[in-house]
C-alpha cells in the first residue's frame, strides 16, 4: 500500500493523543484490505486508561482552544482543509484499501468529507448570540454561545472519512476539543486526518485520534468519564440505544446518526429513467452500504414492469471487482457478516414469493464480493421492511395508490432518508409533507451536501449534521441577566 502513496507518511499506524503519535498500550490490531484479505497495517491498540488520558489532554487544549478568535480557528481548519484536498488521491487510495469501496467514490469522499471542515471553518465567524429586551427596566438579557467542551465521537467504517470530518469540523470550529474513536475497520483514514491536522497547526490536544479494537471499552470511557460533555456517534440504532443509557449517568448530550431504512417510491407520473439512474446511486452507492441508500423501492402498478426492465438492464452493466481497479463500480462488501446477511434477505424474500431478476448470489469474484442483486414481487412481511439490508440488492414494491404507498413508506421505526419521483406539483407537495422523515429527496437519488442539516427523525436519532444548524449541536446557550 505505501507504494502506492506519493506521500506515504500519510500511512500512520499510531494513534495522536495530546499532539503525539503514540504506540497503543494493548499491542496492536489488523486491518485487512476487503477486496483481498491482505493485512494493510497493525494499527495501535489504545487502552482504556490512553482514551482516559487523551480526554484529559483535550480537556486542558480546549480551554485555550475556545479563547481562539473564530478566524483564529478558520485559518488552521482552512489549512486542514486545504491540506486535504491536495492529499485527495493518497486518502482516497487509504479509504479503499480498508473499507473497499470504488477509488472514484473515495475521491467523492475525501472532497465530501473536506468539504465540512471547510464549511465549518467558515462558520466559526459567525457563531452569533443574542440579546433579548428586559423583563423589567434595569434588566438587560444576553444570550451568549459557548463551546459545550470535549466532543468524543464513535464512527462507522462504511463513510471512513466524512463520518469524522462531519462531527469534527463543526466541534472544532465552534471552540470545543474532540476524540475520535474511529471503526475498527477503518482506522487508516482517521491516523491519515491526524497526520494532516498535526500539519495544520491545530493545537496539541485539540484533536485526537484514539484506535482500538476494543469499542465499547472505549465507549464507556467516553460515557463515564466526567470531562466529555458530548458523545457524538454515528452507527446502528442498536449501538445508538446503549450509548444513550450510557450516557444517562452523566447527562451527557448526545448526537445519534442511527440506522434508516430508506424508501425510493416511483410514481406513475415520473421520468422512469431518471427514477432508474436515482435508484442505481441512490441504492448502489458504497454497495448498498449507506444508511441513506434505497432499501425498500415502491414503484407504481402501471409503470412497474417497465420501471423493473429498465433498471435491470442498467445495473446488469455494472462491474464489480476491486476498489483499486479503475472503473470499478462495486467493490467487496464490508465482511462476511454482511454478504450474509444480504443472503439472508433475498432467502426471505424468495420464501415469500419474490423472484430474483438479476443476481442473487455471492460473485464468482469470491471474497466478500456479490452480485448486484434485484428482486420483484417485494412485499411488506419480507424482512428488509423493518431491517436494512446494507447490500447491492434492490427489493422492488409494487403499489396502487398515494395513499397506500404513504402508508408502507412510514411502516418504520426508522425516519432518515426518503425519495421519490414524481412531477405533478401538488402530489409532490403533500408526499413530502407525510414521508415522516428527516430527508426527502425530490426526483433526486443523492441528497448530501454540508450545506444541508442532515439526521433522522423517530429512532434513526438525535441531533443535525451539517449547514448553519450543525454547529448547534456542539454550543452551548448561556443566558446573562443583567441589572443596570
Ligand atoms: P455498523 O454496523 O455500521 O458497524 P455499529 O453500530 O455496530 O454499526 O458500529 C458503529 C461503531 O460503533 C463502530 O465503530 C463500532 O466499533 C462501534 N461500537 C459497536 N459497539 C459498541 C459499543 N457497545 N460501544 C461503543 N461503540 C460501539
Amino acid at each position: 500500500l505505501k507504494s502506492l502513496l506519493t506521500d506515504p507518511s500519510l500511512l500512520e499506524p499510531r494513534a495522536y493523543i495530546g499532539g503525539g503519535f503514540v504506540d497503543g498500550q494493548d499491542g496492536t490490531f489488523e486491518v485487512k484490505n476487503p477486496a483481498r484479505g491482505d493485512v494493510i497495517a497493525n494499527v495501535a491498540n489504545v487502552s482504556r486508561s490512553q482514551v482516559a488520558g487523551a480526554i484529559a489532554q483535550a480537556e486542558v487544549a480546549q480551554k485555550d482552544w475556545a479563547k481562539w478568535t473564530g478566524k483564529e480557528r478558520a485559518n488552521v481548519l482552512r489549512k486542514w482543509f486545504d491540506l486535504m484536498m491536495e492529499n485527495q488521491e493518497d486518502l482516497a487510495i487509504i479509504l479503499t484499501a480498508e473499507m473497499g469501496k470504488p477509488l472514484a467514490e473515495s475521491r467523492g469522499e475525501i472532497a465530501y468529507g473536506a468539504s465540512f471542515i471547510e464549511f465549518f471553518a467558515e462558520e466559526a465567524k459567525r457563531i452569533y448570540g443574542e440579546t433579548i429586551p428586559g423583563h423589567q427596566r434595569d434588566k438587560r438579557i444576553t444570550v451568549l454561545k459557548q463551546p459545550i467542551g470535549v466532543a468524543a465521537s464513535i464512527t462507522p467504517w462504511n463513510f471512513p472519512n466524512a463520518m469524522i470530518t462531519r462531527k469534527a469540523g463543526p466541534a472544532l470550529a465552534a471552540g470545543c476539543a474532540f476524540v475520535a474513536r474511529p471503526a475498527e475497520l477503518t482506522p487508516l483514514s482517521a491516523t491519515a486526518l491526524a497526520v494532516l491536522a498535526d500539519r495544520a497547526g491545530l493545537p496539541a490536544g485539540v484533536f485526537n485520534v484514539v484506535s482500538s479494537s476494543n469499542a465499547s471499552e472505549t465507549g464507556k470511557e467516553f460515557c463515564e468519564n466526567n470531562a466529555v460533555r458530548k458523545l457524538t456517534f454515528t452507527g446502528s440504532t442498536e449501538v445508538g440505544r446503549i450509548l444513550m443509557r450510557q450516557a444517562a449517568d452523566t447527562v451527557m448530550k448526545c448526537s445519534m446518526e442511527l440506522g434508516g431504512n430508506a424508501p425510493f417510491i416511483v410514481f406513475d407520473d415520473a421520468d422512469l429513467d431518471a427514477a432508474v439512474e436515482g435508484a442505481i446511486m441512490c441504492k448502489f452507492r458504497n454497495n448498498g452500504q449507506t444508511c441513506v441508500c434505497a432499501n425498500r423501492i415502491y414503484v407504481q402498478a402501471g409503470v412497474y414492469d417497465a420501471f423493473a426492465a429498465k433498471l435491470k438492464e442498467a445495473v446488469a452493466k455494472m462491474t464489480v471487482g476491486d476498489g483499486l481497479a479503475e472503473g470499478t463500480q462495486f467493490g467487496p462488501l464490508i465482511n462476511q457478516k454482511a454478504v450474509e446477511k444480504v443472503q439472508a434477505h433475498i432467502a426471505d424474500a424468495k420464501e415469500k414469493g419474490a423472484e430474483v431478476i438479476l443476481g442473487g448470489n455471492p460473485s464468482e469474484l469470491g471474497g466478500t464480493f456479490f452480485e448486484p442483486t434485484i428482486i420483484t414481487g417485494a412485499t411488506q412481511d419480507m424482512v428488509f421492511s423493518q431491517d436494512e439490508t446494507f447490500g447491492p440488492m434492490a427489493p422492488l414494491f409494487k403499489f396502487e395508490t398515494e395513499d397506500d404507498v404513504i402508508e408502507m413508506a412510514n411502516d418504520t421505526i426508522f425516519g432518515l432518508a426518503s425519495y421519490f419521483y414524481a412531477k405533478d406539483l401538488s402530489r409532490v407537495y403533500k408526499v413530502a409533507e407525510a414521508l415522516e422523515y428527516g430527508i426527502v429527496g425530490v426526483n433526486t437519488g443523492i441528497i448530501s451536501t454540508e450545506l444541508a442539516p442532515f439526521g433522522g427523525v423517530k429512532q434513526s436519532g438525535l441531533g443535525r449534521e451539517g449547514s448553519h444548524h450543525g454547529i448547534e449541536d456542539y454550543l452551548e446557550m448561556k443566558y446573562i441577566c443583567m441589572s443596570v
